[in-house]
């Protein structure tokens, strides 16, 4: 396994909208692993592949509390959605900024797993916070984004400014 770059906003790739994946093939789980490698590291409990500069419609995420639930999602689409819930959202492309979203408070997903079969499951809550968020990297949108330009451009200069810094 190996531990992949995450791009920090305002790399323009993060806008990258990624492609569905044809098949779960060996070089697509080794990706996943990868991925979920990646994540744990960081620490983290979601990274979507745009966030690594692939683009492919690949997800994981772990919100267990001992890091020993692994969900992988391919091309994952939200079918159904109902509710409204907002919770401090945080990124590992953004790091240091934590803003509240409007989400979706239950949603139902539709997405291959790492065995190429299809899952369809009902999440709420912290899952389908977190579902949202990284199906909108998978569609180059960044949380972010829902803020005001003038927040987003003052948390552009704050992240712009860290990276000169640990250059
Ligand atoms: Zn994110």
């Amino acid at each position: 396994m190996a531990l992949l770059n995450i791009l920090h906003y305002p790399d323009p790739r993060l806008k990258n909208v990624a492609s569905p994946v044809d098949e779960v093939s060996e070089e697509i789980r080794k990706l996943l692993d990868d991925m979920l490698e990646t994540m744990y590291d960081a620490p983290g409990i979601g990274l979507a592949a745009t966030q690594v500069n692939i683009p492919k419609r690949l997800i994981v995420i772990d919100i267990s509390e001992q890091k020993n639930s692994p969900l992988y999602l391919v091309n994952p689409e939200i079918v159904r959605q109902e509710g409204d819930t907002e919770m401090e959202e945080g990124c590992l492309s953004v790091p240091g900024i934590f803003a509240s979203v409007d989400r979706a408070n239950q949603i139902e997903v539709k997405a291959l797993g790492k065995d190429g079969e299809i899952q369809e499951f009902t999440a709420d809550g912290l899952l389908a916070i977190c579902i949202q968020h990284e199906i909108d990297h998978l569609n180059g949108v960044l949380f972010i984004d829902y803020l005001s330009e003038i927040r987003r451009q003052r948390i552009k200069k704050k992240l712009q400014k860290q990276a000169r810094q640990t250059m």
